[in-house]
């Protein structure tokens, strides 16, 4: 088997709808996948409902951003799709609306008109302003548009509404989804400062840490895992694809380190099972 729990789509700031990733991400050989677009199912909506075509096993998942530290991420996987998380996800949604069009009015006071067709996108994000720069000749590729423009910090940059750890971490355990810390190297806190926040989001709920990732280096990898076991945490995995060629992994691409994948697989399934079954529909 081949897991891969951390993917984007159209849905969000992916290239490929969630249809085409599907068969993609199946090329790949990988026979577990989530899609974890941010801030919205609909994506997972999409594939869920529309399994007659050969699917890897299906996760329905999400990321939200954090409110907590800058670039904190947080997964949240479920059994099944759950509309109270939904409910709430409308609105963060909603709002990525209006961060777009503040952030491409700065550009614009900037000197720099960026066209994007806001109404053609589902759960628009920084990164669909940085591909229109590269396609109209304003920088040369993403990373150049992030460090000049829309990174945080920069000139063009808005943050979009968030939820803490302290709301987010409860509401998905209330609606039956297992919520797992993202991409913690990316946080580039050293291990030292990172294992007592660690705690105390395990006191909130967290019940999992996405070891595996393209921006955890194999010394990231040791170390979270050991933080993972002294914390009895699920270990989880996954490229985090948007688009080839860009900062991110390849569906798949962590199966080379990923060793105890259907361990922590079987873990993962049999947690999905009992949040599930505890959830509160009210
Ligand atoms: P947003 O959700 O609109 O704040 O955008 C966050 C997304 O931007 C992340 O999920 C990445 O896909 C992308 N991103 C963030 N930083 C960079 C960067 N330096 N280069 C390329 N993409 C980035
Ligand atoms: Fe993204
Ligand atoms: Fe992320
Ligand atoms: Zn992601």
């Amino acid at each position: 088997m081949l897991a891969d729990l951390h993917l984007h789509s159209t849905a969000s700031d992916g290239v490929l709808s969630p249809t085409a990733l599907k068969s993609y991400v199946l090329s790949k050989g990988v026979t577990m996948m989530s899609l974890t677009d941010h801030d919205t199912m609909d994506g997972a909506m999409e594939l869920y409902c529309n399994q007659e075509s050969p699917l890897p096993t299906f996760v329905p998942g999400v990321e939200l951003s954090m409110s907590n530290i800058h670039g904190l991420h947080l997964l949240g996987y479920g059994l099944r799709l759950s509309d109270k998380l939904q409910s709430v996800l409308a609105d963060l949604k909603a709002s990525r609306f209006q961060r777009m069009k503040e952030m491409l009015r700065r550009l614009d006071q900037m000197g720099i008109h960026v066209e994007l067709p806001l109404d053609q996108l589902n759960a628009p994000g920084r990164p669909h302003i940085a591909r229109e720069m590269v396609r109209q000749g304003v920088v040369t590729d993403m990373k150049e548009a992030f460090t000049r423009f829309l990174g945080h910090g920069r000139p063009a940059y808005v943050p979009g509404k968030k939820m803490s750890m302290e709301e987010a971490v409860p509401f998905l355990l209330s609606c039956g989804y297992i919520p797992v810390l993202a991409h913690p190297a990316l946080l580039k806190h050293p291990p030292e400062e990172l294992e007592p926040l660690l705690r105390s989001w395990v006191a909130m709920g967290l019940m999992g840490v996405e070891v595996y990732h393209p921006a955890n280096s194999p010394e990231w990898q040791t170390i979270l895992l050991s933080m993972a076991r002294r914390h009895q945490l699920l270990v989880t995995g996954g490229s985090d694809f948007h688009q080839s060629g860009d900062s991110h992994g390849e569906p798949g691409c962590m199966g080379g380190s990923w060793r105890t994948m259907m361990q922590d697989v079987d873990h993962l399934k049999q947690a999905l099972e009992t949040v599930w079954q505890s959830r509160k529909t009210a």
